[in-house]
């Protein structure tokens, strides 16, 4: 018989960096559209694998000159690439053991219940039989970490652990091997210093308002996040504080538009937590050894001598949209100049 022990040695020999089982059973009490027992009735286990985000992803972003490491290697490469090699892998070795598995990345977009907003999306799906949830179900992925006991919701609503605090991702795996799951974490990580608060570009995470909601049977409370304006933060703030870039960052990988860095819910929590030494993955060097820029955009867009002197002297300015063009052009001809003839398939 397939042991929790076993399972986690093999998620973490895959590449996993944290691993923690839930039963199915501590999904009792959660909305009926949120309740991943309805996905797979014969479930038995939850395991829920995270990634952490290297702290140098982040690194361009402090310093305000590379500003795709985040949204690729930080984001996209481990929702998208990395996690779901690591779910493969377990799932074919739980199914070589006989389990019936499903593995679950971090995506989302068909769920009657909207990710970003959990407001119901009337009028979006049916319910395949009478008594069924409206399809798609959606899985909370910070719960289900909560409930694999791999740590705690912090003020900012972020998922904290003890060995990142704010540095990670998860994906699932849903399956009917019975497996030993573990106990709920009764740690305390977030100090309620709301140095998010105080950081978010979007100005999303209240200061005092919170909201509380009860999983296996223990109450948990986080600052009240006003998703929209996250929305709009991530790609630098309101009024492009943390956005250094005069028109529309290309949204590559499909996160690229989240530029802000996490500002106030990754990097000032993770600044925070290093000093105090609340987590385990500690550095030699500080992150951070000056106060965040922001753009003063008050100014007007000028070039600098150095510019002026290496590309316009020689020729060599090129106007934004050009880069636009370009970048449509390689779009395999879904862009806007699908006249302009891609090299690799025409
Ligand atoms: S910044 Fe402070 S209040 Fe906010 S989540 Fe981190 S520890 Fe908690
Ligand atoms: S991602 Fe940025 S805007 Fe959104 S809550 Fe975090 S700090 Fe605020």
């Amino acid at each position: 018989m397939i042991t929790s022990e076993y399972v986690k040695e093999y998620a973490r020999k895959m590449g996993a960096d944290l691993v923690g089982i839930s039963p199915m059973s501590r999904f009792e009490g959660a909305p009926k559209q949120m309740d991943a027992r309805y996905i797979f009735p014969g479930a038995k286990s939850m395991i829920v694998v995270g990634f952490r985000i290297a702290r140098g992803t982040l690194r361009g972003i402090e310093e305000g000159t590379l500003f795709s490491n985040y949204p690729s290697m930080g984001y996209a490469a481990l929702n998208q690439v990395y996690g779901p090699m690591v779910l493969w892998n377990l799932t074919r070795m739980l199914e070589d053991e006989g389990h019936e598995t499903i593995p679950m990345l971090n995506a989302n977009g068909g769920e009657a219940v909207n990710s970003v907003t959990g407001k119901f999306r009337k009028g979006w799906s049916r319910p395949a039989t009478d008594g069924k949830p409206y399809p798609d179900v959606l899985v909370h992925f910070r719960l289900a970490a909560y409930m694999a006991g791999l740590g705690e919701i912090g003020w900012s609503k972020i998922f904290l652990t003890p060995e990142f605090g704010p540095r990670q991702r998860f994906a699932i795996l849903l399956t009917d091997a019975d497996l030993e799951p573990d106990p709920i974490y009764e740690g305390k990580i977030c100090d309620r210093c709301k140095l998010c608060v105080k950081h978010c570009m979007g100005k999303a995470i209240s200061k005092d308002e919170s909201i509380k909601v009860t999983v296996a049977g223990h109450e948990i409370e986080w600052g009240k996040l006003d998703e929209l304006a996250c929305e709009k933060g991530i790609q630098g703030g309101k009024n492009g504080e943390l956005n250094p870039f005069d028109g529309d960052y290309p949204r590559q990988y499909g996160y690229g538009r989240a530029i802000e860095g996490a500002c106030g819910c990754i990097r000032a929590c993770m600044v925070h937590l290093e000093e105090r030494k609340k987590i385990k993955n500690l550095f030699h060097n500080k992150f951070r050894d000056k106060p965040q820029w922001t753009i003063d955009r008050s100014k007007p867009y000028e070039l600098s001598q150095e510019v002026v002197d290496f590309y316009e002297k020689n020729g060599m300015i090129e106007d934004f949209d050009e880069y636009i063009k370009y970048n449509e052009r390689d779009n395999y001809g879904t862009g806007k100049n699908k006249e302009v003839i891609n090299p690799l398939i025409d």
